[in-house]
């Protein structure tokens, strides 16, 4: 996959999937601009990606603030322009039926995973427009396709992702723009694996990988080249696709 002379900017890029878009991004010769909430968490991504050789920059970034992203995405674009906008920053929220579930967290899940969405394809759609090239992915779930008990408020911002990304897809075709979304069954990161401890995730991952065809759980390498293809030029006839990278748990 190349992405020479490409720059991507990939939101929550400090942890799990997005880290690992970012590796591979930077591994295929993008210049790569990682934004997170936790500064950190960013820097530390950067830092490896630059011992790797790679152009890089880390920002801190909330998603929820569409100033902020947009300054984020001005910044990166003046700087080495922009190609791929990888809106990925997302949280999940504790399991429980629908009508437990508070409101307040309702809203911040909504908040960062719908609205972040936007406000990052906002930001970035201007500069693609303008150059009539490059790509958006957005980082949605298999719990935005299928039913997911207990995670309502997750699988009603990710639903959203997914038919967003549909919308913006054909209304920037026109202008050689593409939009995309990923929906990924479980993946082995923070935000699944949470404060539990080894051997408890151990078995949990064990069991819930006996519902996966593949036998396993997903890595964020699994997501991450799925992110980076749709990304690149190699997809440059797929657009308003949502590419579900489950290990066959749907199909099941
Ligand atoms: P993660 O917790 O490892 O990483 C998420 C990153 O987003 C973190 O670095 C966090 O600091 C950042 N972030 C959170 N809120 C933010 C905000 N307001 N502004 C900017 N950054 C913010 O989780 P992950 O599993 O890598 O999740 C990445 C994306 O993949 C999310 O959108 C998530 O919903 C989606 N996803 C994950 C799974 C899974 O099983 N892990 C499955 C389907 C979809």
């Amino acid at each position: 996959m190349r992405l020479e002379d490409k720059t991507v900017v990939i939101t929550g890029g400090g942890s799990g999937i997005g880290r690992e878009t970012a590796r591979r991004c930077a591994e295929s010769g993008a210049t790569v601009v990682v934004a997170d909430i936790d500064l950190s968490a960013a820097e530390e991504t950067v830092a490896e990606l630059r011992d790797g050789g790679a152009t890089t920059d880390a920002y801190e970034l909330d998603v929820r603030d569409p100033d902020g992203v947009r300054s984020v995405v001005d910044a990166t674009a003046e700087e080495y322009g922009l190609d791929v906008m990888v809106n990925n920053a997302g949280i999940a929220h504790d399991y429980a039926d629908m009508e437990e579930v508070p409101l307040d967290v309702r809203d911040r899940v909504v908040d960062i995973n719908v609205n972040g969405v936007w406000n990052g394809c906002r930001a970035a759609i201007p500069h693609l427009k303008a150059q009539e090239s490059g790509a958006i992915v957005n980082t949605a779930s298999l719990a935005g396709l299928i039913g997911s008990p207990g995670s309502s408020a997750y699988s009603l911002s990710k639903g959203a992702v997914v038919n967003f990304t549909r919308t913006i897809a054909a209304e920037l075709g026109p202008h050689g723009v593409r939009a995309n979304a990923v929906c990924p069954g479980i993946v082995e990161t923070p935000l699944v694996t949470g404060d539990r401890e080894e051997s408890e995730w151990e078995q949990l991952r064990d069991r819930m990988a006996e519902n996966y065809p593949l036998g396993r759980l997903g890595r964020p390498e699994d997501v991450a080249n799925a992110i980076r293809f749709l990304g690149s030029e190699e997809a440059a006839w797929i657009t308003g696709h949502t590419l579900t990278v489950d290990g066959g748990f749907s199909c099941a």
